[in-house]
């Protein structure tokens, strides 16, 4: 499929996914698939966007990076949305809230590790909601146009979240107090548990300890 094509498409089945899942109150996220950066004005401010991110109701996707990050695979690209999609979900719920609040306290009072242990909570919840709707699309493959996530697009899923991992981006210089993304191990088995299991109002992953994630 066409990259662009993919991503239409695969929000279209996102949207169908969280639709059902969120419950009637669901609004859709806005799409904006381009290369290299993008300028925008935000609340006012000139903000210029350089990366795949999800930002006030908008999952921006850079095929650029993507390709860097994934190389071809179609699996591996359906994850990477569907986590930013995750963080509209902890948008709509109001979590983003909550994180972004008891971050400017901690950071207020210079505990940044606490601001980064918060942000890690709230990336590998991406993660699980990203693979409860790999799960989702799996079951209906064979009645969508979308790639079926296939067990060796499931390889190629596990391979994503290994290089975006914080201690294999960050190599040497990686330690627990600056990490705000999670490892490689953490993001992976996030998406397992959220494969595994497609409750996903049942994970309260904010009460849980760090040895617990
Ligand atoms: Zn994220």
């Amino acid at each position: 499929m066409v990259e662009n094509l993919l991503y239409v498409r695969c929000m279209y089945y996102l949207d169908d996914y969280w639709s059902k899942a969120y419950g009637e109150n669901y609004i859709k996220p806005r799409l904006i698939v381009y290369t290299d950066s993008i300028d925008l004005s935000v609340d006012g401010r000139d903000k210029k966007i350089t990366s795949t991110c999800y930002l006030g109701g908008i999952v921006f996707i850079n095929t650029s990076q993507m390709n860097q990050i994934v190389g071809t695979s179609a699996a591996a690209r359906v994850y990477v949305m569907a986590h930013e999609v995750g963080h509209h979900i902890q948008n709509l719920l109001t979590d983003l809230d909550m994180v972004k609040q008891r971050q400017s306290k901690m950071i207020k009072k210079g505990d940044t590790v606490g601001a980064n242990r918060l942000s890690i909570r709230c990336e590998l919840q991406a993660d699980y909601y990203a693979g409860t709707f790999c799960r989702y699309l799996n079951k209906i493959s064979k009645d969508s146009d979308i790639e079926n996530i296939s067990p060796d697009g499931i390889v190629d899923i596990i391979a994503a979240t290994n290089n975006i991992g914080d201690d294999v981006l960050l190599g040497g210089n990686y330690s627990a107090e600056v990490s705000d993304h999670g490892t490689a191990e953490q993001r992976k088995r996030w998406f397992w548990h959220g494969y595994n299991d497609d409750n996903f109002s049942r994970q309260s992953i904010y009460d849980l300890r760090d040895d617990q994630l």
